[in-house]
């Protein structure tokens, strides 16, 4: 049961969160499998999932198969509209039997709750990343937070099992306070970790957009009253749902950018596939402007036109690449182009994570960084500021080249070499920029698929264990009230 937030607000925070209206939204949630089981789904719904495909479904339910204890389903109005006419979208919201054929992967990939100083608050490198609700509108199948939405239990590091938590605003605050008192006393570094100020803060979940607009609100401001200089919201609502971006959402970011000039704001959207935002015509071809760029649905294109149009709002894209979703050269080489001819940076692709049963999702490695380098070959230099990023278990990591020839005298390169960079180590920013070069293995969906191949790893890729045997800081808070 979450606990009750005793964080009282400052003067200005609450003259803010005095202008936020919360209106309503109904965005016609299809919830579960059972009604589409039961013939319960409304009746344009019903033939989304053919008669064998739920009967196939249902004959899991209840083993160790059952597809939505992996994973619940859930689809909008919205999306099903667009998945009708995509079978990539079709592909990456509809429940299949194959989902669980093998559940091998980690229940808490990149042991995110080693960095959880405090519940639902993982600090990693200079910045924290927060669960503050755990769900969406929709559910990708392949959802790397599949434990949390899925609420499932994890064992944390002291060996305890226990559901993730949400972030509650009063310990993040007092949390955030006390590392950067600690770092400033301290001459700009922590003494124990060697991390600098926490001056970055994502909120994530779930997706922070099903939150009302008041308690995004309330988050934004006591962020900004603790001293952070810049906040990110990550959402996919531009694709399940892009009407939750209406005035009363825009007055209100407004409104905190009024109140807190300073602090910056960056949205960090999702979108996997062009069919999500671009407009189709019968014949299943994008429909073009005048000027032969590609025209965007109607919702998407009003919501991104109210989005961009606040210039001190950035907005970046990230998505990974997935099987039968988006390994596509041309998709991806339309989303990058579509997406930053309105303003819309593209920040990363990911190669899939090692969720449980990720072997269903996961394309291989070095397919993905062909696809992406593939389709960056047609792109103008600033459609192609993303990379590939793999997050490996010490950190964001770029899969940064794939070489074809061998390197003389270099044994396991008889193929080529995959170079891995470290972009950001979670626990120690110093080791950015180190690399590990691996042996090709066109078949590897995860690091552990290279072990019998590494030729050089100044980066640690494979000596990496989980040595700690507490979160990071947890002195932080120590001596701290929750309420500040
Ligand atoms: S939007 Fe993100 S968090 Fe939500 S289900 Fe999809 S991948 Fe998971």
């Amino acid at each position: 049961m979450a606990k009750p937030d005793n964080y009282v607000p400052t003067a200005t925070e609450q003259a803010f969160l005095d202008t936020v209206e919360n209106p309503r939204y109904d965005r016609q949630i299809i919830n579960g499998l059972n009604p589409f089981f039961e013939d319960k789904a409304p009746e344009d719904m019903k033939s989304f999932y053919t008669p064998d495909e739920i009967a196939d479904l249902m004959s899991l339910r209840g083993t160790e198969r059952d597809v939505e204890a992996r994973m619940p389903v859930k689809i909008t109005r919205h999306y099903f509209d667009l998945a009708k006419k995509s079978a990539y979208l079709q592909k990456l919201v509809k429940a299949s039997p194959d989902e669980t054929l093998n559940l091998a992967g980690s229940e808490d990939p990149g042991y995110q709750m080693d960095f959880a100083p405090v519940e639902g608050l993982l600090h990693k490198y200079e910045m924290g990343l927060m669960y503050v609700v755990s769900t969406c509108s929709a559910h990708c199948r392949f959802c790397y937070r599949e434990e949390l939405i899925g609420r499932k239990d994890i064992e944390r590091q002291d060996g305890s099992v226990a559901k993730k938590g949400l972030a509650q605003i009063d310990e993040v605050v007092a949390y955030v306070r006390a590392h950067n008192e600690i770092v400033e006393a301290n001459g700009g570094v922590h003494p124990e970790s060697g991390r600098e100020k926490l001056r970055e803060i994502l909120l994530s979940g779930g997706d922070p957009m099903l939150l009302p607009n008041g308690k995004i609100a309330a988050w934004l401001a006591a962020l900004s009253e603790a001293g952070i200089e810049s906040i990110r919201l990550g959402t996919k609502e531009l694709a399940f749902y892009p009407q939750r971006f209406d005035d009363a959402f825009l007055a209100m970011i407004d409104n905190f950018h009024q109140a807190y000039p300073d602090v910056g704001f960056r949205l960090m959207i999702h979108f996997n596939h062009p069919d999500e935002f671009l407009l189709k015509g019968a014949d299943g071809e994008y429909l073009k402007n005048p000027n032969g760029s590609l025209k965007w649905h109607p919702d998407a294109k009003k919501a991104m036109d109210g989005l961009t149009a606040r210039g001190w709002m950035n907005i970046e894209n990230q998505a990974p690449i997935i099987k039968g979703v988006n390994d596509d050269v041309r998709a991806i080489q339309l989303m990058q182009r579509a997406l930053y001819r309105v303003g819309v940076g593209n920040h990363y692709f990911f190669c899939g994570r090692d969720i449980v049963a990720y072997q269903a999702f996961n394309v291989p490695i070095e397919t993905a960084w062909n696809i992406l380098n593939e389709s960056q070959k047609g792109l103008s230099g600033v459609e192609t500021h993303a990379r590939l990023s793999i997050t490996h278990y010490k950190g964001k990591t770029e899969v940064a080249a794939v070489t074809n020839e061998p390197i003389p005298g270099v044994p396991e390169s008889e193929n080529g070499v995959l170079i891995f960079k470290i972009l950001r180590n979670a626990a120690d920013a110093r080791d950015r920029g180190k690399v590990c070069i691996v042996g090709r293995n066109p078949e590897a969906l995860w690091f552990d698929d290279y072990e019998d191949r590494v030729i050089y790893d100044e980066a640690g890729l494979y000596d990496y264990g989980r040595l700690r045997t507490k979160p990071i800081e947890t002195q932080a808070t120590a001596g701290t009230t929750a309420s500040t």
